[in-house]
C-alpha cells in the first residue's frame, strides 16, 4: 500500500489516502468484490462529506486465471515505463494482460474474464451490435455508433449476453445471443491482427476501429 494525497472533486481539499498499488485475488479473495463494486476506489471527503472516486496505477492479478488488468489512468506511466514491464512478462506462460484507462473499464474487464468470455471477442460483438441497432434507427446512427457500450452480464441457459449502452441521457440494455459471440469469434479468428494481442494491450473500441475501419 501506498498514501497518496488528492483533491477533492467537490470542495477541493485535499486530503491523504491509503491505496492499494496491486490486489492479488487469489491470495486476498476479499479484495475481489472490492474492486468490482469499485468500493476500494471510493474515499469519502472529511471536509464536505462528498464521495470521491479515486484513480491511481492499479494492478490487478487473479492467478487463478491467469489474468493481469493494469489500470493506469492517461499520463500516470509513460510508454517507455509500460514496454519494460511488458518484455519481463514472458516468464508469466498463458497469462491475458490488459491495460484500461479507467475504474469503469477495468470492473468491465473484470466481468468478461470472469463470465469466462474473451474481451476480444466482446469488443467485436459490441461494435457489430452498434451497426446494427444504428441501422435500425437512422435518425440516431451516429449517438448509437459513438456510445460506449459495456458487457453488463451474461446469463440463462441460453448465454444470451447484456450489454448496456448510454442513449438520449438514459442507460439502455440490449440482449444478445450467444450465436452473435460466436459469429464475432470466427470475425477474430480470420484476423490475424485481433488474434495476436501482445503485452499490456489495450482492448476496446479504438482497437476495433484500427481493424475494420
Ligand atoms: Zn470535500
Amino acid at each position: 500500500m501506498s498514501k497518496i494525497t488528492i483533491k477533492c472533486s467537490s470542495c477541493h481539499e485535499p486530503h491523504g489516502i491509503e491505496v492499494y498499488n496491486s490486489v492479488n485475488v487469489g491470495q486476498d479473495p476479499d479484495m475481489k468484490e472490492k474492486v468490482r463494486s469499485g468500493a476500494l476506489f471510493l474515499w469519502e471527503c472529511p471536509h464536505c462529506g462528498r464521495p470521491n472516486l479515486a484513480l491511481y496505477p492499479f494492478l490487478y492479478h487473479d492467478p487463478d486465471r491467469k489474468l493481469m488488468i493494469w489500470l493506469l489512468p492517461a499520463g500516470s506511466v509513460s510508454d517507455a515505463q509500460i514496454k519494460a514491464v511488458s518484455a519481463q512478462l514472458d516468464a508469466l506462460e498463458g497469462y491475458t494482460f490488459r491495460r484500461v484507462a479507467d475504474v469503469g473499464s477495468l470492473i468491465e474487464k473484470i466481468s468478461i474474464f470472469d463470465a469466462d468470455l474473451d474481451d476480444r471477442i466482446v469488443e467485436m460483438a459490441k461494435y457489430v451490435t452498434a451497426m446494427e441497432l444504428a441501422g435500425k434507427a437512422p435518425d440516431k446512427s451516429s449517438e448509437i455508433l459513438d456510445a460506449p457500450f459495456k458487457f453488463f452480464k451474461m446469463d440463462g441457459a441460453d448465454n444470451e449476453i447484456t450489454l448496456t449502452y448510454p442513449s438520449g441521457g438514459q442507460m439502455q440494455g440490449v440482449n444478445i445471443g450467444f450465436n452473435v459471440y460466436e459469429d464475432c469469434r470466427g470475425i477474430i479468428q480470420r484476423n490475424k491482427a485481433l488474434t495476436e494481442v501482445t503485452g499490456f494491450a489495450t482492448v476496446d473500441r479504438a482497437w476495433v476501429n484500427t481493424i475494420i475501419r
